[in-house]
């Protein structure tokens, strides 16, 4: 069994972070990352909101955070974690790839788009039914697109899509949006940007591809289908913690419980960033809580080693 002193379960701005910490302290330090390095990152278009950088894309500020960290002597492995065992001195990493043991652990693993859970959505996934403007806006070039949600990513993400569709009709479920003032400036403003409001997706159909929707006006209790050709899916996120199975106590939503070292109940172990709670859910504060339990986990390290 490979032995490390911090492992690091997440490779987005929060793991990165704390990686980059980790190996100037010179542990041996490895991020466990299943997917694409960089979290939500790599699913953003550009980031204006990271200090030092006016405008940034996602990936390449996601790739460049990893970088740091490995340049400091972080090790990363593309694996998925399956389960943890907590209760030994070392802490046991249980892979598809392996188990590792470390003297402490961080979980840095932020979260996952949530899913509309209505009819046609799992049929048109992939087929018009999207989660991901950067990936998929340019298959709809010259196209009519809806947008479900009102905070920041639903805002960001429709002005994105507007480079390629004719038209972006953000639909929300209120009439007032949630996302940032600077954004919705942008959107008011947009004129291939159009908004439907006080209404919610019924159902997703189609034949083969998207080609309509079935939207609920809440005001007037009323469903009538509009004509679409894709949908892009903005309303929130849940933090990845399933893989934990309740070790580790989190609120409702399963965002875990920490205090301002991070610390969880364990010791040694720690959760930082999106997957903790009270999170502002920004890259900004996502690096300094990487960095935060980083330094925490290095002193428990010293003292209990
Ligand atoms: P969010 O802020 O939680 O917003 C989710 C939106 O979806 C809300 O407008 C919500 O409506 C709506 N919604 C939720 N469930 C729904 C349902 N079942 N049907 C219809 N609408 C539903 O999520 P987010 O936009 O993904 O952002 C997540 C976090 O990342 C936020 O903290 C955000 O600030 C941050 N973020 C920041 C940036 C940036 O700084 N540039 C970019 C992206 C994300 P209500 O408003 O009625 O609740």
């Amino acid at each position: 069994m490979e032995q490390y002193d911090l492992v690091i379960i997440g490779g987005g701005p929060t793991g990165a972070a704390a990686g980059l910490y980790s190996g100037r302290s010179r542990l041996k330090t490895l991020i466990l990352e299943r997917g694409m390095v960089g979290g939500q990152l790599a699913v953003t278009e550009d980031v204006e909101n990271y200090p030092g950088f006016e405008s940034i894309l996602g990936p390449e500020l996601g790739q460049k955070l990893m970088d740091h960290a490995e340049k400091f002597g972080a090790e990363t492995k593309t694996v998925e974690v399956e389960s943890v065992d907590l209760e030994g001195k070392y802490k046991k990493i249980i892979t598809d790839g392996g188990t590792f043991e470390s003297k402490a652990l961080i979980v840095a693993t932020g979260s996952m788009h949530n899913k509309l859970e209505v009819p046609g959505e799992d049929e048109f996934s992939g087929k018009g039914v999207s989660y991901c403007a950067v990936c998929d806006g340019a298959f709809f070039r010259d196209k009519e697109l809806v947008v479900v949600g009102g905070g920041d990513a639903a805002v960001e993400e429709g002005a994105y899509l507007t480079r390629f569709a004719s038209k972006v009709t953000i639909i929300h479920r209120r009439d007032e949006l949630r996302a940032q003032k600077i954004l919705q400036e942008r959107a008011f403003s947009n004129d291939k940007m159009d908004f439907i409001w006080n209404s919610t997706v019924q159902e997703i159909k189609g034949n083969g591809l998207v080609s309509s929707l079935v939207l609920n006006d809440l005001k007037n209790d009323r469903a009538y289908e509009k004509s679409v050709d894709g949908v892009f899916i903005y309303v929130g996120l849940t933090p990845s913690t399933q893989f934990l199975n309740g070790v580790l106590p989190t609120d409702e939503q399963g965002h875990l419980h920490v205090n301002l070292k991070m610390e969880t109940v364990f010791p040694g172990v720690f959760g930082a960033g999106d997957v903790r709670a009270e999170s502002s859910m920004q890259v900004a504060s996502a690096v300094g809580d990487g960095a935060t339990a980083a330094i925490f986990a290095e002193k428990y390290i010293a003292e209990n080693f």
